[in-house]
């Protein structure tokens, strides 16, 4: 039986025409969540699990209110407090939510590569909501957004994305879903923090001077990730010196910059406080945005089945093949 399913797994797996059309879809979805009565009957009767291995507040809140407004049947499992914390494999908890039939798995866990693990093991359509430093596809999608709705434009827009590219599955999908869309990608950060080879495979530029930040119309800032760093691994000398030479300080701006960051911040290591609070700071409007851009991604997968696009189809179909 041909597999019709479609997942939002990777960026890399995504066209630009899916990118427009779920920006787009977005776009039409404010207007629901500023009502008073904040739901549509689009996803009545379907079911959306959310599992999540890892910490999160944002994705996981704005996945749970994304599958709510659109009026879904939602179940948000935490692997702690689950019966993960038994011991419970990956694979056997994905097999016990599958017999509940959801429509569509939202995961984010430490592994690379769970979310395709999930869409092997469930019938369900599957969203990559972080895989480990892999991929992290929605945070990619609502920093479009957002860049759209502040510049109004995204060809041709300059991002230097600034820190930790090397723990960042954020910096892996926006250098793909940013470059797909024409924006011109610099990656700024001392060379223990930048990926080996990251500029030959992909054609990003790299900096290795804070000051190339300049040049750029949004700076993207990204948080020091110390949950990824090996134990007894310096990729920095301290925190206090990161801060001093690559911190992203009101000083350091010029008029006229925006400046992103997908949270949760490290006030005073990677941005200044009052860069993150100023005007130029589009970080609530990204929290915002991951609403209604969720919403765009849930309504898509199930609206268009069959379709192709934002999908890694052929991988499950030829495993049923070859099975
Ligand atoms: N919240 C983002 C993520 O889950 C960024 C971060 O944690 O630094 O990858």
């Amino acid at each position: 039986m041909t597999d019709t399913r479609r997942h939002l797994l990777a960026m890399d797996d995504v066209g630009a025409d899916d990118i427009e059309r779920i920006l787009e879809t977005a776009a039409g979805f404010e207007d629901v969540v500023e009502r008073d009565v904040k739901k549509v009957p689009t996803l009545r009767g379907r079911t959306v699990v959310n599992l999540f291995y890892e910490s999160s507040t944002r994705t996981s809140a704005s996945f749970e209110l994304a599958a709510k407004r659109l009026s879904a049947d939602v179940v948000s499992v935490k692997a702690a407090g689950s019966s993960v914390d038994k011991g419970e494999s990956l694979k056997d908890t994905i097999s016990t939510l599958n017999a509940y039939r959801p429509n569509i798995i939202v995961i984010r866990h430490p592994q690379i590569g769970a979310a395709q693990l999930t869409a092997r093991w469930s019938d369900a359509h599957v969203v990559n909501a972080g895989d480990g430093k892999h991929q992290h596809p929605t945070q990619c999608l609502l920093d479009l957004y957002t860049i759209r709705k502040r510049l109004g434009r995204l060809d041709g827009v300059k991002v230097a994305i600034v820190g930790d590219v090397l723990h960042s599955r954020v910096a892996r999908s926006n250098i793909a879903g940013f470059q797909l869309m024409g924006l011109d990608v610099t990656l700024v950060g001392p060379p223990a923090l930048i990926p080996p080879g990251i500029a030959e495979a992909t054609g990003v530029r790299i900096a290795e001077d804070p000051a190339a930040i300049g040049d750029a119309d949004v700076v993207y800032v990204l948080r020091m990730q110390h949950e990824r760093m090996e134990p007894g691994q310096n990729h920095v000398p301290s925190l206090r010196e990161y801060a001093s030479v690559w911190g992203v300080t009101a000083r350091r701006l010029r008029p006229g910059q925006v400046v992103m960051h997908p949270g949760p911040m490290n006030r005073g290591v990677e941005i200044a406080p009052d860069v993150a609070d100023s005007s130029a700071s589009l970080i609530g409007e990204q929290v915002e945005a991951g609403l209604v851009v969720r919403m765009a991604v849930l309504y898509d997968l199930m609206t268009r089945p069959g379709v192709g696009g934002v999908i890694d189809l052929h991988e499950r179909t030829a495993e049923r093949g070859a099975a």
